[in-house]
């Protein structure tokens, strides 16, 4: 069984590039969302057992992530239902060069409010998408899950650095902790700068393997994707795409790829199916509204059937 933990969140996107979110403008939402909801509900999409750990409001923004969630095949069990505190949100603004800016409502929110953390079962995979990693309490469950991951299983991370989490010193220790300890990292371009400024992403990837990761991938947004587990080093171009929305194409393509893999998939088919599903991903509004199946994969690309 696959698990993620973090934040469950409902998320507002404005229509408007350049609203900034200080004008009063358009915005299509609520949309289910949170970087580990994104990642767990394509686990499920393609075919992954998946299982989410996290909390909502008692409110329709909950409900919605809950009837999402479960009924995109993820266990949601241990999502728990706050009967005091409201599901967490997120605003996105777009700005004309592709980047962007958010207002988060997580502290004080069920977003990060991890009362009740269950016992994973021995060979679990965690994924962990360090966004949120500033936030103590959030902070604090990653930290206390890694340490019940000893010894039991697979640990696979996507940093998802944001800058100010680089600049307190003790988020930057359990980011380190969380890369000697990971079997699977998965950062993207802007990562490894931020992780390892003036070294190429070939050069971090060789480096890892030899420290002992089983897989390092690095996601280059439109430039496609660089990996290897260990045996020969993949470089995919991304497929040509119109990017209208790139809020959560790394946590499909995560999801794509550790689904694909749990299911026994070889490692060079799941970075090719990844890659196409980061790619339609990106295509449409809404940071899970195109979390594809494998057969919307497929497609795009030939894979041999389980
Ligand atoms: P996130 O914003 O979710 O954190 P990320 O920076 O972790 O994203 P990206 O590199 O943006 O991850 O996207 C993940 C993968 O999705 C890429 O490696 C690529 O395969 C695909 N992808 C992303 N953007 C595009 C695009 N514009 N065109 C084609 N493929 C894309
Ligand atoms: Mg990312």
């Amino acid at each position: 069984m696959i698990y993620t933990a973090g934040e469950m969140l409902a998320e507002f996107v404005s229509h408007e590039i350049g609203c900034t979110l200080q004008k009063t403008t358009t915005f299509s939402g609520p949309y289910p969302s949170g970087a580990p909801a994104i990642f767990i509900d394509q686990v499920a999409r393609v075919g992954g057992a998946a299982a989410v750990i996290g909390a909502v409001g008692d409110d329709p923004f909950g409900e919605m992530l809950r009837h999402r969630l479960a009924t995109d095949g993820v266990d949601i069990s241990h999502l728990h239902t706050s009967k005091t505190l409201t599901t967490g949100t997120a605003f996105v603004s777009y700005f004309e060069d592709g980047s962007r800016t958010f207002v988060f409502h997580m502290d004080g929110t069920a977003a990060d409010d991890f009362a009740a953390i269950p016992t994973l079962p021995q060979g679990s995979t965690l994924h962990i998408s360090g966004a949120s990693l500033g936030n103590p309490n959030i902070r604090a469950m990653i930290e206390g899950m890694l340490a019940q991951m000893e010894g039991r299983g697979t640990v696979s991370y996507d940093p998802n650095i944001r800058p100010e989490l680089m600049r307190d010193p003790s988020v930057r220790q359990v980011i380190d902790q969380i890369i000697t300890r990971c079997d699977i990292f998965l950062p993207s371009d802007s990562d490894i700068a931020a992780l390892y400024p003036g070294q190429t992403a070939e050069t971090v990837i060789l480096d890892l393997l030899e420290a002992g990761k089983k897989i390092v991938v690095v996601k280059q947004g439109a430039n496609g994707v660089l990996g290897s587990d260990g045996t020969a080093m993949i470089r995919l171009p991304a497929l040509a795409v119109h990017e209208v929305d790139p809020t959560g194409a790394g946590d499909c393509f995560c999801g794509t790829l550790i689904g694909l893999l749990d299911q026994g998939r070889p490692f060079k088919e799941a970075l090719a199916a990844a890659n196409i599903a980061g790619a339609l991903h990106v295509t449409r509004r809404g940071p899970m509204e195109w979390n594809p199946t494998l057969s919307d994969i497929n497609e795009h690309l030939e894979i041999a059937p389980a």
